[in-house]
């Protein structure tokens, strides 16, 4: 028997459903391989950038490399996913096709016409719940409803026992050789027709794992209350894009949460833990909306917000874009978007609350700018972090407008985050940089721009804008 793991945003050997399953199913008479589909309607997308692609090739590599030590290969094809997987089937005779689960509607179309189509060639095909400790079916409100309120999804779900990770296996059969079938061997990033001019984080399986231990093992995730909203320390755990890509499985990130607690000292260690696990459930939770209602998807949840007004200034989007808002927590954060492909989470709501309220733009624009530039674009957590922003989703009171100068008083109160991306400031004192208002003169010596919106002025008209629609 010949079993076939599809991966797709589970880059991983450790912890992983399908694979684990593959083995336990056909591993020891058997063959298992591992196989990663490139398709171009992803790559081409128009949203897709280098800065991904060469993180997910680094993740790859690794996964290729991880298959070859155990005895095994991860093949590489290239084009539309069903037929390619239907001719890779017929060419090794696949008897399995295992894969992990995903909760984006594109993803659950793909994979509902790919298990027809591998069915009808005679392949058993079977898939398993990986993005999320708790399938986002498994859960429902009393009345067996979707949840559309963090809160009460968040008490339901912590009380749910979690799955335990599974273990990494020790060994593979592969093929006895792989001539003549349609794969390719890993791309370049020049060969899939990228570029890409930002220094990424480390890539890979080993990678996410010596960044989990590093939070978990030592204070990172204690000190989670005190520091996450700062922007300018490294108070989170900058995992997000090993769990965009599954680097990672989640079951392993809550084994290690759990285990943290035996190093709790205060309540203020416990309430660290607490709250991080509160994240990982806001990541479910916005699966769990997305898979429920995957409207979503291209556009408001609330009707009264699919035809709200928006003023989509191109100029005023670009500067926002560039950094160049003359509002430097905002400015600060856009750079480090721009230069590093990651935003601190405070200032990921600083800037769409900018956006949205004090720019008026409609926030899809700042949503598709986000997938192109954030290394963990994520369908579920970004759509549902910009529809909180911009007070469209499913829980929009109270109406959120953040006052930029006041977030960067409280948030990064001596301006280092500021000037480590704006080093055209260095020289003012931190009382100019936070009020929000620097003198012009200043502004025009460093050729850094002057506010362009008044955001007294703009959250009044936004008020009133959304006072309009009748929203309330
Ligand atoms: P930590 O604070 O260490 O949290 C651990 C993990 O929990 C994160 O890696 C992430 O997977 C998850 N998580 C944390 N906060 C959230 C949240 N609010 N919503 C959903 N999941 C969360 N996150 C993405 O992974 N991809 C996105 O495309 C994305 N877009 C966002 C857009 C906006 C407008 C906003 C306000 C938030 C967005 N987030 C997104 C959520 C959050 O900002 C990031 O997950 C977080 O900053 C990642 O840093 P970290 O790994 O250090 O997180």
């Amino acid at each position: 028997q010949i079993a076939l793991v599809w991966h797709r945003r589970d880059l991983r050997i450790d912890d992983n459903p399908a694979l684990s399953e593959a083995i336990a199913q056909v591993g020891d008479q058997g063959k298992v391989l591992g196989l990663f589909i490139f398709d171009p309607d992803i790559l081409d997308d128009g949203v897709t950038e280098g800065s991904k692609v060469d993180f997910m090739l680094g993740c790859l590599r690794e996964l290729q490399t991880n298959y070859r030590r155990l005895g095994s290969d991860l093949l590489f094809m290239y084009g539309e996913p069903i037929t390619s997987l239907c001719s890779l089937a017929k060419a090794i005779n696949t008897s399995h096709l295992f894969f992990n689960q995903d909760v984006e509607p594109f993803a659950i179309k793909r994979d509902r016409e790919a298990t027809q189509a591998l069915q009808e060639i005679g392949v058993k095909v079977q898939s398993f719940v990986d993005i999320g400790l708790i399938a986002p079916d498994a859960i429902a409100t009393q009345a067996g409803e979707p949840y559309k309120v963090y809160t009460p999804f968040w008490r339901n779900w912590q009380s749910k026992p979690k799955p335990q990770p599974l273990d990494a296996p020790q060994k593979l059969t592969g093929l006895a050789s792989y001539e003549n079938l349609p794969v390719i061997p890993l791309p370049s990033l020049r060969e899939l027709k990228f570029i890409n001019d930002i220094t990424l984080p480390e890539s890979g399986e080993s990678a996410a794992l010596a960044l989990l231990e590093a939070f978990c093992d030592g204070n990172g995730i204690l000190r989670y209350q005190t520091e996450r909203d700062f922007p300018a320390h490294a108070g989170t755990s900058t995992l997000s894009p090993h769990l965009r890509f599954g680097t990672v499985g989640i079951r392993r990130v809550w084994e290690k949460a759990i285990a943290a607690q035996q190093l709790v000292r205060s309540d203020e260690d416990l309430a660290g833990i607490t709250i991080w696990q509160q994240e990982l459930a806001w990541r479910e939770f916005y699966q769990h909306v997305l898979f429920h209602f995957p409207a979503l998807a291209t556009g408001a949840y609330r009707p009264q917000m699919q035809s709200f007004p928006w003023d989509d200034d191109p100029e005023k989007f670009e500067a926002w874009c560039a950094g160049l808002t003359g509002y430097p927590i905002v400015d600060a954060a856009m750079r480090q978007l721009n230069q590093t492909g990651w935003m601190h989470n405070r200032c990921r709501m600083i800037v769409a609350s900018f956006l949205t309220k004090d720019l008026i733009i409609n926030w899809q624009l700042g949503e598709r700018y986000f997938m192109q530039k954030l290394l963990d674009g994520d369908l579920a957590a970004n759509n549902g972090g910009w529809q909180w922003s911009a007070s469209s989703g499913m829980d929009p009171k109270p109406l959120r407008i953040f006052n930029p100068a006041s977030q960067a008083r409280k948030y990064d109160p001596e301006g280092e985050y500021i000037l480590r991306w704006l080093p055209e400031l260095q020289g003012l004192t931190t009382a100019e940089l936070l009020s929000g208002n620097i003198p012009p003169h200043q502004c025009q010596r460093r050729n850094y721009p002057l506010p362009i919106v008044d955001h007294n002025i703009q959250q009044q008209k936004f008020k009133r804008l959304y006072q309009d629609c009748k929203i309330n």
